[in-house]
């Protein structure tokens, strides 16, 4: 009987110091690893640092170049800010890190609608003139890409639809402002639509029926007007492999957020491997660390460092 409780105690020990990962994998973090090289130049979400970015942004600034992130995706961009800081007071804090602007999620305000609203056609008017003070916003501050992060709520095919038609409105407003409009999928996007008038066209009651949101919304958006940022985590979640999307989707996914339940690699979850390989197949340029919450009371800052010591020193990331 020593045995299982002693098997518990000793894998509760490894698993606390970090030395396995939940999927029994080495950790790419643990305390033996070489610190890490910092030559290679990372992207970042700053939805990842939470209000930790704020209590010192020029410093903070520093602290990212100094980890190698010189790409930043904004998040948390109202009306000529970014969180409480004026967007150009934030701006001038990246370049004077030499930190590049790349992209930023805007969700747009419907006034008087919810946060999560589902789109009805008699809001386009109000949805237009938003992407159009956000689009000369961002031209300000020199980014590429505007890229809607959230879905809205989509409760049929046709609503898929409509959304379809947003997506190319702003993708419009933003090529004209000389922006490229994207959209962030969740795992929701994986859900299944059926289209009207298909309801009995599936013989075998256990396979899932209908279309992907994600599939009606690539293949409903114009090209030259919307590109999809691809959550690898969020697909995951919602039952795809990242890898296989990566290869169907390779000429509408220009954007990567590179993410992991926490600290990139240690949950065993995805193969990221496989996927900067796939990426660089695709040619795209550009992608994000993203974290959430770290869950073991440590800060943002120190999961981001985790997460760039694990890029730094992965053998197939340029
Ligand atoms: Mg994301």
């Amino acid at each position: 009987m020593s045995n299982r409780r002693d098997f518990l105690k000793n894998a509760s020990f490894f698993a606390a110091t970090g030395l396995i990962a939940a999927n029994g994998c080495t950790s790419a973090t643990s305390p033996a690893a070489p610190a890490a090289p910092k030559n290679k130049t990372l992207g970042l979400q700053i939805y990842s640092l939470q209000k930790e970015l704020y209590d010192d942004l020029p410093k903070r600034m520093t602290e990212l170049k100094d980890m190698g992130y010189l790409k930043l995706e904004l998040a948390g961009y109202n009306d000529g800010k970014i969180g409480d800081v004026d967007m150009m007071t934030f701006k001038k804090a990246a370049d004077d890190n030499g930190l590049t602007i790349v992209s930023s999620h805007v969700n747009p305000v419907i006034p008087g609608q919810p946060f999560f609203v589902e789109y009805k056609r008699d809001f386009l008017p109000q949805v237009r003139e938003y992407w159009k003070k956000t689009a000369a916003d961002h031209v300000k501050l020199e980014c590429k890409y505007l890229i809607q992060p959230m879905m809205p709520v989509i409760t049929s095919y046709d609503a898929a639809l409509l959304a379809c038609e947003f997506f190319n409105e702003a993708g419009k407003i933003c090529k004209d402002a000389g922006l490229m409009f994207g959209y962030h999928n969740h795992h929701m996007e994986f859900q299944r639509m059926i289209k009207p008038g298909e309801e009995n066209k599936n013989p075998n009651p256990w396979m899932p029926a209908g279309e992907q949101i994600q599939d009606i919304f690539i293949d409903n958006t114009d090209p030259s007007l919307v590109c999809f940022e691809l959550d690898v985590y969020w697909t995951v979640r919602g039952g795809n492999d990242p890898l296989e999307y990566l290869k169907k989707r390779s000429d509408r996914i220009k954007l990567l957020h590179i993410k992991d339940t926490a600290v990139l690699g240690q949950s065993g979850l995805l193969n990221f491997e496989n996927i900067f390989n796939q990426m660089y197949k695709n040619g795209i340029q550009d992608y994000f660390v993203e974290l959430e919450k770290m869950p073991d009371g440590r800060s943002q800052f120190e999961g981001i460092k985790d997460c760039a010591a694990y890029l730094q020193n992965a053998s197939f990331v340029k």
